[in-house]
């Protein structure tokens, strides 16, 4: 009940323990395209390019950025919290300029502060924001920032890691360029897989980028040869295949609960935990409005020891949550309700256990 890895359902475990085959056995090839259309369902999107990298979120947050950051160009980057400081270090890193927009650790990005940005840098080529900010707790309006950014006539790059099947998220609807999310937080599979998604502006940036891309793994121009519609599947890398088999049940399953049932869901449970951690004299970190219903950041209450708290929930009842990060750190509790963790008896355990604890 961390920040991710989520609990994996049993049908993904044993989706998993099968066979080994081919990444260019037709079978294969045709569980592909059935990952690729289902992964446009979980984000609402038509989008060609959609698909998983073989690597964690970071890869898919660094695919985003090394495909789309040419040498110079200048990058508003919002912060506020860890995930919005490591994009800042992919600009720097691709020889990018980043305008960086900080918010308060456990508040939603500004809208204000980023059109101040845009106003002030009519330069600037692209927005980087994260919807669901793991580390904090706080989700952004994502829908707000994309049409702003659009306006100003850059693209944009969104985080979905922690938000994608957990809240509400539409990439075609709210006009998101380019996003990433990972296999292991709301869609409760291995982890080590990055769904990515890129629509036709962010492609026309791509191809008409005036230098090569830097990494030859992340290449979208190459990885596309591989999984690209009518592409030649050409060996680029070996596909991680059972791990691709996890995903692939995984989203079977999203698709029969339905993906607007999964994030209500995550709400709900969301609010059944706030209720009991609310009876405990437990509070939120971040503002009823901007609070991530699968990422619950509580404060510790005054009289406790966070790390003798977690050991015991650890040792006695077998349950991990997760610490604070940065200036959170030893001032919050990370409680997740991602994907097949966000059930009723999670929740009924550990309002005893932590009752228990206290
Ligand atoms: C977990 C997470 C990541 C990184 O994903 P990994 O799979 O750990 O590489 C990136 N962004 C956010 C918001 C996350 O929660």
């Amino acid at each position: 009940m961390g920040p991710g890895p989520s609990d994996v359902h049993p049908r993904i475990l044993s989706a998993m323990a099968r066979s080994t085959i081919g990444h260019l056995d037709p079978a294969f090839i045709g569980m592909m395209e059935e990952v690729k259309e289902m992964l446009k369902y979980a984000f609402k999107t038509e989008n060609e390019l959609t698909m998983p990298i073989s690597a964690p979120g970071s890869a898919g947050m660094e695919a985003c950025f090394a495909n789309l950051v040419e040498p110079g160009d200048k990058v508003i980057v919002c912060i506020n919290g860890v995930f919005g400081g490591r994009m800042k270090e992919n600009v720097h890193r691709l020889g990018g300029e980043a305008v960086v927009v900080e918010d308060d650790w456990g508040s939603a990005v500004s809208i204000d502060k980023v059109e101040r940005a845009l106003i002030d840098n009519p330069d600037a080529k692209i927005v980087a924001f994260v919807h669901a900010e793991t580390s904090t707790g706080a989700i952004s309006d994502a829908k707000a920032l994309c049409q702003i950014a659009n306006q100003y006539g850059c693209i944009n790059i969104v985080d979905a890691v922690t938000s994608l099947a957990g809240s509400e998220l539409r990439v075609d609807d709210w006009g998101i360029d380019a996003i990433y999310s990972g296999s292991q937080k709301c869609l409760s599979a291995m982890p080590g897989l990055s769904p990515v998604s890129f629509s036709d502006r962010a492609i026309e940036k791509l191809t008409s980028r005036k230098t090569p891309v830097t990494s030859w793994f992340l290449d979208l121009n190459l990885v596309m040869g591989y999984w690209g519609k009518g592409a030649k599947r050409a060996y680029h890398h070996t596909a991680p295949v059972n791990t691709l088999y996890g995903l692939h049940e995984s989203l079977v399953m999203l698709r029969e609960e339905g993906v607007e049932n999964s994030w209500n869901r995550h709400q709900q449970n969301h609010i059944l935990l706030r209720y009991g951690l609310n009876n405990l004299g437990i509070d939120y970190l971040v503002d009823e409005a901007d609070r991530l219903p699968q990422l619950n950041s509580v404060l510790i209450p005054q009289d406790q020891d966070d790390l003798e708290v977690r050991s015991s929930l650890m040792k006695n009842f077998n349950i991990d949550i997760g610490a604070g990060l940065g200036p959170l750190e030893g001032k919050i509790w990370r409680i997740g309700l991602m994907g097949y963790t966000s059930r009723k008896d999670n929740i009924e355990l550990l309002l005893s256990a932590l009752k228990n604890t206290l």
